[in-house]
């Protein structure tokens, strides 16, 4: 299982590195799964890095790290960048995670 997220915290220096790790880490423990996670630490704002979705960086750096087919993979995102991302990156499939769906949020 992997894991893409934008971590804007850290350009706004409300978190650190460590701290954004170390939630990650708890993540998983409470899961009881083993996810590898990439982040794009880069603040809000027009993109200007490869690493923020929509764009397609973080997709192409666990594609080449793992050489997934990405047509045989399953990306699971709620917001609003997440259908870009998932066509820029041909992963195949964007679902939304059943627990948006209970609550009957529509804007996630
Ligand atoms: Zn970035």
């Amino acid at each position: 299982m992997l894991g893409l997220s934008w971590q804007p915290q850290i350009a706004e220096e409300v978190l650190t590195v460590e701290q954004v790790d170390a939630g990650f880490v708890r993540m998983q423990e409470l899961l009881g799964v083993k996810i590898d996670v990439l982040y794009c630490p880069h603040g809000g704002g027009p993109p200007v890095c490869w690493c923020r979705k929509p764009l397609p960086g973080l997709g192409v750096v666990f594609i080449q790290k793992y050489r997934l087919d990405p047509s045989s993979c399953i990306y699971v995102g709620a917001d609003p960048q997440d259908p870009g991302f998932a066509d820029g990156s041909v992963f195949s499939t964007v679902t939304r995670p059943i627990s948006s769906q209970v609550r009957g949020d529509p804007t996630r």
